[in-house]
């Protein structure tokens, strides 16, 4: 007989119970397996069927699989000694959250296709303002990455005068329409590139404005690029400071450029992908004077948050602008809700949206505000006792880039080798042993022609005793 329907729920409940246990024992044990994958390309498509099962398998099958090809493909996120790009968490709120979702599978592209998902997003994007001690007046909502939150910024920064027509006339072959300019330091994110590909505004029209020597964007040079843009004809459009940068996590003065902006009527979006975070510790916030100053930010809480991937938050104080870039409703989407709702659909491209806010608030309530204000300050006292340790030692040893939060940017320097390439393949070598080790994984980024390793701490189970083994590795790993 044909079966046309689910597993049974009590089928889920067996499953979902060892589940639990497996998921606890894998939290518990991560340190056993190797932090970076170490499979080589292909060999996980080879154990594979390479057609799809034409009978049921059984769950005990499958999830017998997760053990014997899962684990061993996996770089694993939540290893302690997770080092690289920016370190993160699945924290257990958060994991939790994510197993409701899956099950509840609410889609929150309208007020009515699930009132609770649309409105704990605007509860839990407003937590999080009050949580980084911003003012009033920001719409919050949740998108899937940094790079989407950006492009839907500048999407809304293009759209903001609309006499443009850009909405409805597009951009192509149009003789009328200047060349529309957007500015980041050249240390900014390169979503902000592929938003201005996205967008149509074209790579060309992205100027990478130059930083001082705490690879900061110089607002004289941005100053300086504005009227040499508007001296041509080109039309400035909006300027995107970086607070915390990939490679270095450099804060751009957000205050002056701000103001470089209000005088200029130019959009600001404030990427704090990664560092905005930071903001939930009252003390770190002066680094960030000027956002009142900003159109839009945008934080990742899957990145220093705590919250699984995937989950961005954008900010903007212009929801009506950002609406207007977006909003299209067809009469199949229509409701009589009317103006006391905000359906989500009309602030992105996209129609269906997962229900991420249900993770976030569970994080949010877990840790509580002071709790996650704790966590980076540790975080970020882990970075300082890091650093300190390099300088410390010497020998070769440098901190290469001021530690503004959590991630530190290091070399080692053979005694009196001045050759960057040298330079650069000495600390490749370094790189590459103590990721080999299988106990720490860290990547690597260029500072000018420097080549300069990096440790980012992220993951709520790094500890210092992680660190110090981390720094025994590298010392190690010189030859
Ligand atoms: N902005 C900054 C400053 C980043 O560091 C990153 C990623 O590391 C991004 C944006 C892109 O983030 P996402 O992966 O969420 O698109």
């Amino acid at each position: 007989m044909k079966t046309t329907s689910d597993l049974a729920p009590e089928e889920f409940a067996r499953h979902a119970h060892r589940l639990a246990d497996w998921i606890a024992a894998y939290l518990r044990d991560v340190e056993r397996y190797p932090v970076l994958a170490t499979t080589v390309p292909g060999a996980i498509r080879a154990q594979l069927p390479t057609a799809p099962p034409a009978a049921a398998e059984s769950l005990d099958d499958i999830l017998a699989d997760l053990d014997r090809v899962v684990l061993p493909g996996a770089t694993h996120w939540n290893h302690p000694g997770f080092l690289a790009y920016f370190a993160n968490t699945a924290s257990v709120p958060g994991i939790l959250g994510e197993l409701v979702t899956a099950a509840l599978n609410l889609n929150a592209m309208l007020w009515r296709t699930s009132p609770v998902a649309t409105e704990l997003e605007q509860v839990v994007t407003d937590w999080l303002r009050q949580l980084f001690g911003m003012g009033d007046g920001w719409f919050g909502m949740i998108t899937d990455t940094a790079s989407i939150s950006t492009m839907y910024a500048l999407a809304a920064a293009r759209e903001r005068d609309p006499a443009l027509g850009i909405r409805q006339r597009g951009m192509a072959g149009r003789a009328d329409l200047p060349r529309l300019r957007v500015y980041c330091s050249e240390h900014a994110h390169s979503s902000v590139d592929k938003a201005a590909m996205t967008l149509g505004l074209g790579l060309e029209n992205v100027v990478h404005i130059a930083c001082d020597g705490d690879f900061r964007m110089r607002p004289d040079m941005l100053t300086r690029a504005i009227l040499a843009d508007r001296a041509q004809g080109f039309r400035p459009m909006a300027v995107v400071a970086t607070a915390g940068t990939t490679s270095m996590t450099s804060v751009d003065p957000i205050a002056d450029i701000g103001a470089i902006c209000q005088r200029e009527s130019l959009w600001l979006h404030v990427d704090g992908a990664y560092g905005g975070s930071a903001m939930a510790v009252p003390e770190m916030r002066p680094m960030f004077a000027g956002l009142e100053l900003a159109d839009s930010l945008v934080v990742n809480p899957h990145k220093w948050l705590f919250t699984p991937m995937d989950c961005s938050v954008l900010f903007t104080r212009q929801p009506k602008v950002l609406r207007r870039a977006f909003s299209l409703v067809p009469e199949y989407l229509t409701t009589p809700d009317g103006d006391q709702v905000v359906n989500y659909m009309d602030y992105g491209l996209q129609l269906g949206r997962r229900f991420r806010a249900l993770k976030l608030w569970m994080v949010v309530r877990a840790f509580g505000t002071d709790g996650i204000a704790d966590r980076i300050r540790h975080h970020c006292q882990l970075a300082q006792h890091f650093a300190d340790w390099v300088r410390v030692e010497g020998k070769g040893w440098q901190v290469c880039a001021p530690v503004p939060f959590s991630t530190i940017c290091f070399r080692h320097v053979p005694e009196g080798e001045t050759d960057e390439r040298e330079i650069a393949e000495h600390n490749e070598g370094i790189m590459a042993r103590v990721n080999a080790s299988g106990e720490i994984f860290i990547s690597h980024t260029k500072l000018g022609d420097q080549y300069v390793l990096r440790v980012a701490i992220g993951n709520l189970r790094t500890t210092e005793a992680t660190l110090d083994r981390a720094w025994a590795l590298l010392r190690g790993a010189v030859r």
